[in-house]
């Protein structure tokens, strides 16, 4: 639906405006769920359900163009929208049969916050607003239920005092415990209407203190809460979500005013919130949680612990059966897992909110597979419903089962994993130590949306109170990381900075480990076993295999990860590095005696010695990655990393020399120092390495291409179909690689005629300097295949060296929107990928077959994976783990694209 047809649609509404024209409002039946960007998320979400027909109490929203202009205004309210609000009020009067303001029958709103994208919690809402002591007294008469009436009463002043006014939260939780304690109460819910009037009554004290007041002007109210609602968009808590979900700090937020219904009228009335799938495992069943007589904010807040749906069904069956009978609708309307808000007031059911339900991937997973099984999705339509960059949580370790385990407690299952780090109890701390690099995991009470950082920190987080919808239990499911909540046997001392459980006790520091698969809480750190993939996460995958047209490899050194890549579904190795096999304890001496010999034949002779162990190391990469292409990268580290540091050596020889130690060791040590002074280079990312290393020392590549194909023949004889590519490195110009490589593949042919038997193989080179990408024509008439090498390709067009920049700028420029992304992690389109682009058309216009792919960590990063995809390579190539990833996102980018290409359908 475009917001065109929207819009034109809320032009016939009566809005008493000059020309009947709804400039900044829109009745909630009068929109629909394509009109997010006006309406925010929720506001589309409640015109969708109004306009299906559902239950949604009436009102109306009033648009992020309001907000926009009301920030643009210097906080003034727009012209004309205090008039659009009294005339959709008067409408929402009309269709309740009650007045705002009115003590006889009085209507009384929520003023609810609302983005394009949902950012839960962050922003403010207000219920129960047009209260007033006349009004509490006339609903009190009206309903019967004095309690009520100042139930609501008191939810009212503390919401606006609280959003509205500013008034600091603590003394209102301090009148509100003081008054349980003294009637002795677990809950709110057992204070009485005597209790709550003097709760009240306090409350006005607190909000007097602050040298505030609530106005008894409903509409004076009305305005003031609209304002606060457009003002929270710029509230840090709220700042601080959108940079970490990079969302547009540009949008503005919806404000939806809306009648009231009440959850708190008595023991037939409640409050709740329900998936239509489970969230957590995916699995098919309407799942959540509710309490009675209660508003909504009690349900989320954690404040008291709510009971499972299935209690409903005893408690109250009928509106029980109409949750089950709604949520289904919704589902198949959406064709999506909804989150939806509920409340019953004395037996009568309302929707309040719907929107996609966040979900684990594990859950994501079986869900997009079942819902192609019921019919409601294609196959291609499921692979877009799984975040790809998420996979990676299916993957998490779990806990050995054999290990033994100190549990503490155990709490609820709220998201999936294992973790373990130093227990810390406030969010600031897991803020603190997460920088200085330890893992953490967040123990509180309950979070709340002031805890984000902390979570952002956190491995994993534990609450002792809350339910599996709390805001814990929600943001560390968005955030893929485990969560136990709710485990009411653990005391948390956040004064001492312990917590208890079990006859176990921890102190802050100490190690613990969580289970957001089975909700334990251990002391101490159980072993992790690697995960598992399921039936669906295969099924879902082959879905994905079929729908790609980016071939995936693995970066892999070792035949254990070349096996374990290929387990994921990688189609070959993009990268082999071979500098890590010279750093075993056993050959780095070999590699220093060659470093330190001072003939090409003395280097000659040590690399002999290197010659069998490297085949050997190659020959096991070959055969685990049978019939599939294997990319093995020559020597590409300046040599100087394989010699002791410059201040270490310098230390010795001092020492030696002062305390006149083992004079052989000195003339060994001395001779060592001054080699590493005559390779010391100022700068060694760009100096004496990769092909230039070559260059000087042939020798050196010359082992490594015997070796590789004396691994390869050996393969060959045994008749195995290994492909070995061999790669050169840091090429800027195609001489270099013309002379590297005629004396290399002379080496090749003679081990394969030497051996007589036929090796499919190729030789070609890594592309990450700009001039190779822009000579990439000249490049591939020597060249079968490029691989882009994205990294150092980043460094050298950003000219940027990569730790340093993350050390000590990028981290501004991204806080301060001076790049939109982090170019090592996600590939910057416009200089790197154009670079790419060019290196890609020039090359294949030489040689047309030419194999391109890229290789670094942006090969695992969906939004790069993207790229590639557009810009046609033939493969990516990412860590082993993040191959599924990569798989994933490739097939969405093909069926976006698919998608794109066809008219009809939004994307
Ligand atoms: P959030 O975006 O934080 O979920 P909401 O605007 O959904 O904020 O509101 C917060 C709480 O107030 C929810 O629990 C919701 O159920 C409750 N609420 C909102 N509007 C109404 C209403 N019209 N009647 C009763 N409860 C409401
Ligand atoms: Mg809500
Ligand atoms: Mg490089």
């Amino acid at each position: 639906m475009t917001q065109k047809a929207g819009r034109s649609r809320g032009e016939k509404g009566p809005v008493g405006t000059a020309g009947g024209r709804a400039r900044w409002t829109s009745r909630f039946d009068e929109g629909d769920a394509g009109m997010r960007d006006r309406l925010g998320g929720k506001g589309a979400g409640l015109a969708e359900m109004s306009r299906l027909g559902l239950p949604v109490p009436p009102g109306f929203t009033i648009t992020t163009d309001a907000c926009r202009e009301h920030l643009r205004l210097d906080h003034a309210f727009p012209p004309g929208l205090e008039d659009e609000v009294r005339a959709r009020l008067a409408e929402v009067e009309g269709r309740t049969g009650q007045r705002f303001g009115d003590p006889a029958n009085p209507l009384l709103l929520s003023v609810r916050s609302g983005a394009k994208f949902s950012m839960p919690g962050m922003m403010d809402t207000v219920l129960n607003l047009g209260m007033t002591d006349a009004v509490a007294a006339g609903l009190a008469r009206r309903s019967g239920n004095r309690r009520f009436a100042l139930d609501a009463q008191r939810r009212f002043l503390q919401m606006f005092g609280d959003v509205v006014l500013g008034v600091p939260h603590e003394p209102f939780e301090e009148v509100l415990s003081g008054a349980r304690g003294r009637r002795g109460a677990h809950t709110d819910a057992e204070l009485t209407a005597e209790d709550l009037e003097g709760v009240v009554a306090g409350y006005r004290a607190v909000i007097a203190a602050a040298g505030k007041a609530a106005p008894e002007d409903p509409w004076a109210q009305l305005q003031m809460a609209i304002r606060a609602v457009f003002e929270s968009w710029a509230n840090p808590r709220a700042v601080t979500y959108r940079t970490l979900n990079r969302i547009s700090h540009d949008l503005g937020t919806a404000v939806n005013v809306q009648t009231m219904v009440f959850g708190n009228r008595g023991a037939r009335s409640g409050s709740g919130v329900a998936f239509t799938r489970n969230p957590a495992t995916g699995e098919r069943k309407v799942y959540g949680e509710y309490l009675l007589n209660a508003q909504g904010e009690d349900v989320v807040a954690g404040t008291r612990t709510p009971k499972p749906l299935d209690a409903l069904r005893d408690e109250m069956p009928e509106a029980h059966a109409t949750l089950l009978r709604l949520a289904g609708q919704l589902e198949r309307h959406y064709r999506d897992v909804q989150d939806v808000e509920f409340t019953i007031e004395e037996g009568t059911f309302w929707l309040l909110q719907t929107r996609a339900g966040k979900r684990t991937t594990q859950a994501a997973v079986k869900i997009a597979v079942e819902m192609v099984g019921e019919g409601i999705l294609t196959q291609e339509e499921a692979l877009l419903r799984v975040d790809a960059d998420g996979l990676e949580q299916v993957f998490h370790p779990r806990l050995d089962p054999a290990a033994p385990k100190a549990v503490m407690a155990r709490g609820l299952a709220a998201s999936p994993g294992a973790a373990c780090g130093a227990a810390v109890f406030d969010s600031d701390t897991a803020a603190q130590w997460e920088a200085r690099g330890k893992t953490v995991i967040l123990f509180r009470p309950e979070t709340s949306p002031d805890d984000i950082h902390g979570l952002n920190a956190a491995q994993g987080v534990v609450t002792s109170r809350g339910g599996m919808t709390s805001h814990a239990a929600i943001v560390a499911r968005g955030m893929g990381k485990p969560a136990v909540v709710g485990a009411e046997a653990l005391r948390i001392d956040l004064a001492a900075r312990r917590a208890r459980g079990n006859n176990l006790e921890i102190a802050e520091g100490d190690l613990i480990t969580i289970d957001g698969g089975t909700g334990e809480i251990i002391r101490g750190e159980v072993p992790l076993l690697p995960p598992s993939l399921t039936g669906e996460v295969r099924e879902l995958l082959a879905w994905a295999d079929k729908a790609r047209r980016l071939g995936v490899r693995a970066n892999a050194d070792t035949p254990g990860d070349a096996r374990k890549a290929r387990e994921f579904g990688a189609e070959g190795i993009g990268l082999a590095r071979t500098e890590h096999m010279f750093f075993a304890p056993d050959r780095i001496p070999v590699m220093r005696e060659m470093i330190m010999a001072e003939t090409e034949a003395e280097r000659r002779a040590v690399l002999e010695r290197l010659l069998p162990v490297q085949a050997a190391d190659f020959q096991g990469l070959l055969e685990a990655m049978e019939g599939f292409p294997v990319i093995i990268r020559m020597l590409d580290p300046p040599l100087h990393e394989f010699l002791p540091s410059l201040e270490e050596l310098l230390v010795e020889v001092t020492t030696l020399r002062v305390k006149g130690g083992d004079p052989a060791r000195l003339a060994q040590q001395e001779a060592l120092l001054a080699r590493v002074r005559a390779m010391h280079e100022i700068n060694p990312m760009l100096g004496l390495r990769g092909c230039r290393l070559g260059i000087l020392y042939p020798e050196i590549y010359e082992m490594q291409v015997r070796a590789i194909f004396r691994a390869a023949v050996a393969c060959a004889r045994a008749g195995r179909d290994v492909h070995p590519e061999v790669m050169t490195v840091l090429v800027s110009h195609p001489q270099e690689l013309r002379v590297m490589q005629e004396q290399l593949e002379r080496v090749a042919k003679e081990e394969i005629e030497r051996a007589g038997v036929t090796v499919h193989y190729k030789f070609g080179t890594m592309i990450e300097l700009p001039r190779a990408a822009l000579v990439a024509d000249q490049i591939a008439e020597q060249a079968e295949f490029f691989s882009f090498g994205t990294n150092d390709l980043t460094q050298t067009t950003f000219g940027f060296s990569r730790d340093d920049a993350e050390a000590k700028f990028l981290r501004v420029y991204l806080e301060r929107g001076i790049l939109p992304e982090n170019p090592f992690q996600t590939l910057d389109r416009d200089g790197v990928g154009q670079l790419i682009r060019i290196g890609v058309e020039r090359g294949r216009s030489r040689r047309p077959n030419l194999e391109v792919g890229i290789c670094g960590e942006h090969g695992g990063d969906p939004a790069s994976v993207a790229l590639c995809h557009e810009l046609a390579l033939d493969y990516v190539s990412c860590s082993p783990h993040r191959v599924p990833i990569a798989r994933l996102a490739a097939a969405q980018a093909a069926v976006r694209e698919k998608l794109a290409q066809r008219p009809d359908r939004d994307v």
